[in-house]
């Protein structure tokens, strides 16, 4: 974010950190690593200024990111805080709607601040810092908590190399712009513990994985002239592989990793019968975004998701639709 616009609201928010004491940390569902990574900084830092903090989300910390989770853990809905807060802070999340359950538990008077890089944020908070030429949630933060004068503990570090490092791909997606490796080479120097953020979120796997990605790769297929990929993950093979169905989410980077694809599909039953969870990836200009707000879903150009209604392959041939529909327009 640029230093100026992180200042406007900086005065805000140290207003409300300085006058407040109970604050709740919340994310979109199914958090991935920048809601996760987000949500622990900004627990650290109000910590450390004294506060009463928790975190409270709708669906559990996937297995490769539960080792920044802080002693006492995250609460997961409808496990909840015995205190109310007076303060929420919404990362990473476009819209009320998509944190899921938690919004069942923001107080009616609580203050909400929003902090988010999805073009498609309502602004629903009653501050809102969001801006989309930013690679992370992450990225944000640093600024703000900079401006704020906190001092970034490894701790803090660690967490934000978290959220830079998984929104862009290992700093290969085209949102790995100079700010975000200067944001993460500063992160470094304060201390975060890289190596270990690496091997915890991209190198270790457990065996039951790497079966279920024997299962998932199994059904790949391509579609119009080779532009499109899809993949799918069925209750049955987490339950064959007894992977959980959060631990799932890197196997979108599968479907558009092969060459000459546009658009890469991830389609995964949910555990409500009958509704599949849809995750795109792009690349070439072509703005998944724009496919998935037709199914009510959204996120970002090169990223987007949505859920639908149906059977794993009446929902591939929905989204196919659509999908050549928009690769025609591009030809
Ligand atoms: P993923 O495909 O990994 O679930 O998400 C990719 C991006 O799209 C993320 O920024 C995520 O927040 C967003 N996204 C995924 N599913 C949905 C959805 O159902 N609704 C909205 N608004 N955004 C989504
Ligand atoms: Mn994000």
């Amino acid at each position: 974010m640029k230093e100026a616009a992180a200042t406007i609201y900086v005065n805000d928010i140290c207003d409300i950190v300085k006058r407040y004491h109970r604050f709740l940390i919340t994310a979109h569902v199914r958090a991935d690593g920048d809601a996760i990574g987000s949500e622990i900084a900004l627990y650290y830092a109000l910590k450390d200024m004294g506060k009463s903090v928790s975190i409270v989300n709708d669906s559990a910390v996937p297995q490769v990111y539960r080792f920044i989770v802080p002693n006492g853990g995250i609460y997961i809905y409808p496990e909840l805080p015995k205190e109310e807060a007076e303060v929420v802070f919404a990362l990473d999340c476009p819209t009320l709607d998509r944190l899921g359950k938690t919004r069942e538990c923001i107080p009616k008077d609580a203050k909400i601040i929003n902090i988010d890089h999805h073009i498609s944020n309502e602004n629903f908070g009653n501050i809102n810092i969001v801006t989309d030429d930013v690679c992370a949630t992450g990225e944000i933060l640093l600024s703000i908590l900079k401006e704020m004068k906190v001092k970034i503990s490894s701790d803090i570090a660690t967490a934000l190399y978290v959220a830079i490092m998984t929104d862009t791909g290992r700093f290969t997606h085209t949102n790995t712009t100079p700010e975000a490796l200067r944001a993460a080479a500063f992160l470094i120097e304060c201390g975060a513990r890289h190596n270990e953020v690496t091997k915890n979120v991209y190198n270790t796997n457990s065996f039951n994985q790497i079966q279920l990605n024997a299962h998932v790769l199994n059904t790949v297929k391509l579609h119009f002239e080779n532009r499109i990929a899809t993949v799918w993950v069925t209750k049955e093979m987490l339950e064959k592989t007894r992977v959980d169905a959060i631990d799932t989410q890197e196997l979108a980077d599968i479907p558009i990793s092969i060459e000459g694809v546009y658009v890469g599909v991830l389609l995964r039953e949910m555990t409500q019968p009958n509704w599949v969870k849809v995750s795109m990836r792009s690349r070439n200009g072509f703005d998944v975004n724009n496919i998935a707000k037709k199914f009510g879903g959204g996120g970002h150009k090169y990223a987007a998701g949505c859920e639908i209604q149906g059977s794993i392959l009446e929902v591939q041939k929905l989204i196919l639709v659509e999908l050549e529909k928009g690769l025609l327009q591009k030809k």
